[in-house]
Parts: structure tokens; sequence; C-alpha cells
């Protein structure tokens, strides 16, 4: 911490100085109040202690320029003993504290640690309100992604159909085509070249198609209120890891290792399996990815039951996730990947599962070296 001492008697600045630096507090020095302002300007400065009796410029004076130059540097006044009306006022007027002349040291590092306090709670004060807001701001995308999703799934269930229709359409106009006499085909240029895009953009568009709705679906996950707690009953977790590893096993990299060390007991949790195995599926199929072109890929899903809670873990010896990214990876949207590889969906719809079901998700990753999630579900008794 930085301490700016102002007084215009010398000798008092060289003595409180002392003990400032004593204490290892970092300290500097103004014999007035224009040469505060100036320091304050140029150095950066944690805290101002100043004498209120200075000539030219008094220390309330400074107190209020001070204010409008560096309205969050706290301020501490000495005043003359016995001048409780100026130490009002410096309070009045926004000084965090006063000391009294003679200054006792127990007083002016009580007074210290009192401003210090006051800033650490603001600061945490400050963090509490943008993780709030972050939260908010993360709820209502939920909410637009959920309502987007309502909106395109009617349009693309249509679109998809239609395309279905119009392959067997296509296979039945290509006869047709085909059996044409040359003689007949006005334009045999424009049929060749019908006869080679057409199957390709049919099958494109199936593709892009495939896409929409897998996000559409995605998004509505996101939504709280399409989850359904009706579905829930005694699950056995081993199972929904042996469906997730059964649907995953086509994504994995080749000559990918899958090792499982489980409990010796049946983990058992209340909840829908569909949703645990698709959480399951999400980690998996990020762990395939973050495993791609890695030497021994490796995932290892462990087991445990720990007090009340059954605990699932997905560990990878893939890409890690950079530090920059980590406090980001749960935000929906959030990707790493490519344009049509990522939605940035997976992690925020496993966590809503998780939560939904009383339970936790968690990671530890490191760059280069790999990845473990961490699943924690309320165990039943
Ligand atoms: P998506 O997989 O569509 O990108 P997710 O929400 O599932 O969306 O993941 C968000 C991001 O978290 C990924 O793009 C990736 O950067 C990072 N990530 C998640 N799991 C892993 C992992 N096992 N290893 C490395 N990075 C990961």
């Amino acid at each position: 911490m930085r301490i700016l001492l102002v007084d215009d008697e010398e000798a008092i600045l060289r003595s409180l100085g002392e003990v400032l630096k004593d204490l290892g507090y970092e300290v500097a020095t103004a014999l007035d109040g224009d040469e505060a302002l100036k320091q304050v300007a140029a150095l950066p400065v944690d805290l101002v202690i100043s004498d209120v009796k200075m000539p030219r410029m008094d220390g309330i004076a400074l107190l209020s320029r001070l204010q409008a130059q560096a309205p969050d540097l706290p301020v501490i006044l000495i005043t003359g003993h016995g001048d409780e009306e100026t130490a009002i006022s410096a309070l009045q007027e926004g000084a965090r504290d006063y000391l009294r002349k003679p200054i006792r040291v127990k007083a002016l590092l009580a007074a210290i640690k009192r401003v210090q306090d006051q800033q650490q709670l603001e600061r945490l004060l400050v963090e509490e309100r943008d993780k709030l807001v972050h939260a908010s701001r993360l709820a209502s995308l939920g909410t637009l992604a959920a309502g987007l999703a309502h909106e395109i799934n009617n349009p693309a269930t249509f679109v998809k159909g239609d395309l279905q229709l119009l392959e067997k359409s296509w296979t039945i106009i290509r006869q047709v085509l085909e059996d044409l006499p040359p003689g007949q085909v006005k334009n045999p240029q424009g049929l060749a070249f019908v006869m080679q895009e057409v199957p390709g953009l049919i099958s494109g568009m199936q593709q892009g198609m495939e896409r929409i709705i897998r996000l559409v679906r995605e998004m509505s996950l996101l939504s709280r209120s399409e989850k359904q707690d009706t579905q829930r009953t005694v699950v056995d977790l081993g199972q929904c890891i042996e469906e997730a590893l059964q649907m995953e096993r086509h994504v994995l990299p080749p000559r990918t290792q899958v090792q499982k060390v489980q409990d010796t007991i049946q983990l058992q949790t209340r909840a829908d399996a569909q949703q645990i195995t698709q959480v399951l599926m999400n980690l998996l199929s990020n762990a395939a990815h973050a495993l791609e072109r890695m030497p021994d890929p490796t995932i290892v899903v462990r087991t445990r039951r720990e007090a009340d809670w059954n605990t699932i873990e997905v560990e990878d010896n893939g890409a890690g996730i950079p530090e920059e990214a980590k406090p980001r990876i749960f935000d929906p949207f959030f990707t790493t990947k490519d344009v049509g590889r990522g939605t940035g969906l997976g992690l925020s719809i496993c966590r809503g599962i998780v939560q939904d079901h009383g339970g936790q998700i968690g990671f530890e990753s490191h760059e280069g070296k790999g990845t473990r999630f961490w699943v924690r579900l309320p165990a039943l008794a």
C-alpha cells in the first residue's frame, strides 16, 4: 500500500513517514495541497493522510479537490486536539476517517486497517455485483435461445420433411429424364448439369437442416420450462456410462483407450436417466475433440461414492483448456471449435441438468496435459 502524507511541517512528515515505513508501507510526502494533487496525478497512491491546518489550501479543501480528481482514493484527515467540529465536517465532506493530534501509532494503524477492510469489502461487493449481472445476462440469453428454438423448430421440421419428399421426387424425375430419347432433349448440356448437381444440392441441404435441428434441440434444452421432473426414477449410473460410451464410441479418435475405474458398489441416484446419459455424452464428445491428433489418446471414466454423493469423472489426456477460456466454458454459446463443429451449448446444458438434479459439476484442466470433469449427484440413501 502506498500512502501519501501531507503536512506543512517537515518534522511531522519525517517522523510519521518513518513509522509507516517501518510497518512496511510505501510512503510519499507532500508539503502542501498543490504538491499532493500533483503527486496523486503522477503516481499510484492508495491512501492520503493529510493535516487539516495548512496554509493556502487546507485539508478540507484538498479533500474536495481530491474527490473531484480521484473519487475512489480514501483520505484520512488529521485534526487538532479537541477540534470536534473540523472532524465532523471532514467526515461530512467524505473523509474516510480522522485522527486527532498528537497521533498515536495504534490509532494510526487502526484507521489504516479500517480503510483497507472497507476497500476489501467494496471490491467484494463489486465482484458479487458483476457475478449477478453476468448470471442474469446468461439467464436472459437462455430464455432468448429457448424462445428462438421454439420458433425455428416448426419451419425446420417441415423443411426437413419437404427435403425427404424432394429426394424421393428427384429419384422419379431422374428416371424420367434418363429415359428421354436423346432427340427430345433440347438442352443436353443443361440436362447434364442438372443431373450432376441436384443430388449434391439435396444432400447439402439435408446436412444443413440436420445441423439446424441439432442446434434447435440443444437450444431448447437450455430453457428450464422444458425440463420435466416426471421422468425421474432410480438410475444406475454405471448403466448411463455404458450407454453414453456406446453412443459416443464412433466419435473417439482411432486407438483411443477407454479405461473404466468403477466403485465396487452400484451407484444409484434418483434422476432422469436420459438426461444423465446426455451429460456424459457431452463430456465424452468434448474429451474426444480434445484428444484429436494427440499421442496415446486415453479417456478414464471413474465412479465413486463419497458420503452422500455419487461422483463420476471423465478424464482425458488431451489438449486441455487455456487459462483465458476457463471462466467461460459453461457460458451458453462459448466455443473454441470451428463453425459447424461446436455450438457452445454442451456444457451449459450439462450444468443445467446437473443443477436441476441437485448436483454439482466442475473441472480441473492443464493446457497440454488434459482435463478432468467431475459430476456429483446426490446418492440414494
Ligand atoms: P462445444 O463443445 O460445442 O464447443 P461446450 O459447452 O461443450 O461447447 O464446450 C465449450 C468449450 O469448452 C469447448 O469449445 C472447449 O474449448 C472447452 N472444453 C470443454 N471440454 C473440454 C475438454 N475435455 N478438453 C479441452 N477443452 C474442453
